[in-house]
């Protein structure tokens, strides 16, 4: 796999958990937002996503908020 240098600099080091789907895919979801960034039969594609994310502010406030109550 070719490196990208610029995406390297800049990634950000967010935890994703991968789940294995029963029809061979795998869902990458973040764990700070709980969004679901990708769902894909290849790592790859994951990490391509992953490396892309930001989470949403709203999300996680949102997220949060449902938790204190
Ligand atoms: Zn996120």
């Amino acid at each position: 796999m070719p490196l990208q240098p610029v995406l390297a600099m800049n990634r950000q080091e967010y935890n994703f958990a991968h789940r294995a789907n029963e029809d061979g895919t795998i869902d990458s979801i973040c764990r700070e937002c709980f969004a679901t960034v990708a769902t894909s039969q290849w790592e790859a594609d994951l990490e391509k996503a992953e490396q892309a994310h930001v989470c949403d502010p709203a999300e996680l406030e949102r997220f949060h908020s449902v938790h204190e109550k």
